[in-house]
């Protein structure tokens, strides 16, 4: 196997494009796949930034856990979203490589930042033979051509005013989430104007449009909260666990999941 530290883009592209090539950027979660023999390293391209623009702030892809949980910028969005799911992923080491694209990329069920970035109606930029940019929500549902990587993690600040809140649930603090519940949102006088759920751990990253539409422009009673989320719960597919029953993970995510809607709809 041989390892390949491109410093431009354009050379990353072309050694990706190898059916046998395979990217490596923190390289925590990296398994020896059979036909693989060709390790393309990330961390040479200096995609590790966190840029306050105007309308955005844009993640290069390896910036590191650490570095998120660490910026002052990213404190700022959403009562601080990105720092809370950053900060409690694995242990300090392992955050210190770990990187915003591989916690991506990897398409892991307990992944932390995809829930978070989802609620902030993040985008990804994928570099390749075209670049692309794409909602996050899309990238769970499709796949990188051969040569492509994403390159860029795009946060538009208009969606970032409101209060955000993200909870893990894990046996230890440093264990993989078992569940992940990230919620967002703004109000307009008494009513909700906003509002975006987001999971993983018991299912891929996904937003649970259920709750949003039942949440939204409305008044938010207990009552409401309560049947919305009950409601959307139960229709959920999880995912097979060994580790605890259906039923228990189902009634946890329920109770997380109202944990954080309270706290940024109702301030408890
Ligand atoms: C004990 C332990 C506990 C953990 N707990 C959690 C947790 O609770 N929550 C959590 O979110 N994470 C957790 N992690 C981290 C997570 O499981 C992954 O290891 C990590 O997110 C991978 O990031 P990386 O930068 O190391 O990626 P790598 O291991 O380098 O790569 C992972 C995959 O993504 C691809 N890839 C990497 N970067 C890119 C890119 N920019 N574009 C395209 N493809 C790319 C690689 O080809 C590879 O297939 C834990 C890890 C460990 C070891």
């Amino acid at each position: 196997m041989e390892f390949y530290y491109p410093r431009t883009v354009k050379k990353t592209v072309a050694l990706l494009r190898r059916p046998s090539s395979l990217a490596v950027a923190g390289g925590t979660s990296f398994i020896v796949k059979p036909r693989v023999e060709h390790l393309v390293d990330l961390t040479r391209l200096e995609l590790n930034y966190i840029r306050d623009k105007k309308t955005e702030v844009l993640i290069g892809a390896t910036t590191t856990a650490t570095n998120i949980s660490e910026s002052q910028v990213l404190g700022r969005l959403a009562s601080g979203i990105l720092r809370a799911a950053s900060s409690i992923m694995a242990d300090t080491q392992l955050r210190n490589v770990i990187t915003v694209g591989g916690d991506i990329a990897c398409r892991y069920i307990w992944a932390n930042l995809p829930p978070a970035l989802m609620v902030l109606d993040a985008r990804l930029k994928i570099v390749g033979s075209k670049e692309r940019v794409i909602p996050i929500e899309k990238f769970f549902k499709s796949r990188l051509q051969p040569g492509e990587f994403i390159s860029e993690v795009i946060v538009p600040k208009k969606s970032t005013k409101g209060k955000g809140a993200f909870i893990k649930f894990s046996r230890t603090k440093s264990e993989y989430s078992l569940i992940t519940v990230a919620v967002y949102a703004e109000r307009l006088g008494k009513k909700t104007s906003v509002v975006r759920v987001a999971v993983s751990g018991n299912t891929p990253p996904t937003r649970i449009k259920a709750i949003e539409v039942g949440l939204q422009g409305k008044v938010i009673t207990e009552e409401l909260l309560e049947r919305t989320t009950m409601k959307a719960v139960a229709q959920l597919q999880l995912t097979e666990s060994y580790i605890f029953s259906e039923d228990y993970r189902r009634e946890l995510l329920g109770t997380l999941l109202k944990r954080g809607l309270k706290k940024v709809l109702m301030g408890g």
